[in-house]
């Protein structure tokens, strides 16, 4: 079905994430039918380039970032979707260019959506809503979307909540966090809230503890100026393992709507514990030099800017939830880059039955839930059966095993991908899928003081392998607890 009718702006058209993002999901919700005849895209940045270089820009990203046998099937298509495409020279903190974007939008009379889409650096966010708003380009009609890093932590994140609100109503503003667009993480909520099997169990008397991993191969290389002032806790921690953690955690809303399952994610990170400092591990990916890594990879030091750095490429953590679900039950949570694979995977790890009628040989077997989010999509509940044979009643471990892609056949492939899903999402008005800014205060409320006690003590994160699962303060962590990582693969 077409979403209705809309002008969507992109400031920084001509940035990364647009070429490589939010083009190439426009340009398949395009051939899907979906964007509406005289849906306009306006790319906007500081670059002089007319609407025929623009097209010519993004022409060259999409034929780098579809596959080969997309672009010979879609050729058509990707001219008529050039088509829609316009440009203008704008410069978020100067006073050229907002007129004509004014005049292209059509305004003061048009009534259409209009999207305006913040994919620029997080320093112009605030400047671009001061923008939209002098110029009067805003209505009850129009949505901005904000990309991450929504603050760096608690105080910029007020502040930038302040600015928008300034501007724009809540109901206005989708902050974009893309874990929530996948597809296998809103299934998070369908595999809880859609089956009577697993929500009674979902507490502290049957789940022992629950991991949650969301590990990378790919290092820094890129973004390494960026990343070394952010660095794993606030780059991946704070929002896209905070919001796993919050649907896996969540009371059941009482509806599919924004509010209310935005009001149960902000209850659970409300109730979060401060972390120990012992129950945290930071790691950094080392190279041959330091005796760590292999010799092919450059290590982290040897990537950014500071050789001395200690911005942290990993971290691993123990977390307690303290409500009357959780109460109990620790959640360990860990993100890392250059690790072994890359992979985002959830484990739910329950009880073991309370007696064994089987005697003390059985040994013994727990179920386990896993939720893989990438890659091969699938869930796989590890159940206990007997051991085939005439052995006597030995017990043995079996996987009830679903792959998304052998379940459901082709269909997982025509799938909409992250932003696709949420940039109609923005169209139609749907804020489900993105963070309220409470919910976002409320993660770095939990983040900071974790940042602060490593600047105070000078902590320094520990040398890993490039290619391994982490350092091996991370295995002691669980260790102590008697318990141990499942394997990244
Ligand atoms: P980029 O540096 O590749 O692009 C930045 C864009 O902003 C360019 O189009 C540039 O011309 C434009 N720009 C810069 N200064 C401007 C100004 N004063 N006025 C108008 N336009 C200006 O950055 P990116 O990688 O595309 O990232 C954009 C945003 O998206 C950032 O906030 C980033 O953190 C976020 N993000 C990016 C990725 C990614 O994969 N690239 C992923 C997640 C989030």
């Amino acid at each position: 079905i077409p979403v209705q009718a809309f002008d969507l702006v992109i400031f920084g058209g001509t940035g990364d994430l647009a070429r490589r993002k939010i083009l190439p999901a426009l340009f398949r919700r395009h051939c899907a039918g979906q964007l509406p005849q005289d849906a306009r895209i306006v790319g906007a940045a500081r670059r002089a380039l007319g609407s025929d270089g623009y097209r010519d820009l993004i022409r060259d990203a999409l034929q780098n970032e579809l596959s080969g046998a997309e672009i010979a099937t879609r050729g058509e298509e990707l001219e008529r979707f050039l088509a829609r495409l316009e440009y203008l020279a704008i410069d978020a903190e100067a006073r050229d260019g907002w007129a004509a974007l004014k005049q292209m939008l059509g305004l003061p009379s048009s009534n259409r959506v209009r999207v305006f889409y913040f994919s620029v650096g997080p320093a112009l966010f605030a400047p671009l809503a001061e923008q939209i708003w002098t110029h009067q380009l805003a209505d009850d009609q129009t949505r901005i979307v904000v990309e991450k890093p929504f603050g760096h932590d608690l105080a910029s994140a007020k502040a930038l909540n302040r600015t928008l609100a300034g501007h724009f109503d809540e109901s206005q503003i989708y902050r974009i966090d893309h874990y929530l667009g996948k597809e296998t993480v809103q299934n998070l909520m369908a595999i809880r809230f859609g089956n009577m099997l697993f929500e009674p169990l979902w507490n502290s008397q049957y789940v022992d503890h629950i991991q949650i991993t969301v590990a990378e191969s790919v290092g820094v290389d890129g973004r390494a100026s960026y990343y070394d002032k952010s660095g794993a806790m606030r780059d991946m921690m704070q929002n896209h393992l905070m919001q796993l953690l919050c649907l896996i955690a969540m009371e059941p809303p009482a509806k599919f709507d924004p509010d209310a399952v935005r009001g149960e994610k902000l209850k659970v990170i409300r109730a979060l514990e401060p972390v120990e400092p012992h129950h945290i591990v930071r790691g950094q990916y080392a190279s041959a030099e330091d005796g760590a890594g292999r010799d092919d990879d450059q290590s982290y030091r040897e990537t950014v800017e500071d050789p001395r750095s200690t911005t942290e490429s990993y971290v691993a953590l123990k977390a307690h939830i303290s409500n009357w679900r959780w109460a109990g039950t620790p959640f360990y949570l860990r993100t890392g880059k250059r690790l072994v694979a890359r992979s985002s995977v959830i484990n739910v790890f329950f009880k073991d039955a309370p007696h064994s009628i089987f005697g003390a040989d059985a040994g013994r077997h727990a179920n386990l839930l896993t939720i893989r989010l990438q890659p091969n999509e699938g869930i796989t509940l590890k159940v206990t059966i007997k051991e085939p044979g005439p052995g006597g009643m030995r017990l043995i471990d079996v996987p009830l095993d679903m792959s998304f892609a052998q379940a459901l056949g082709a269909d997982i492939d025509g799938a909409p991908d992250a932003y696709e899903r949420l940039i109609t999402d923005v169209i139609r008005g749907n804020q489900t899928l993105f963070m309220r800014g409470d919910e976002v205060e409320a993660a770095w409320a939990w983040t900071d003081p974790i940042i602060a006690g490593w600047t105070s003590r000078g902590d320094v994160p520990k040398p890993y392998d490039s290619g391994s699962t982490g350092p091996g303060d991370a295995d002691l962590l669980m260790r102590r607890d008697e318990r141990e990582w499942r394997g990244i693969n």
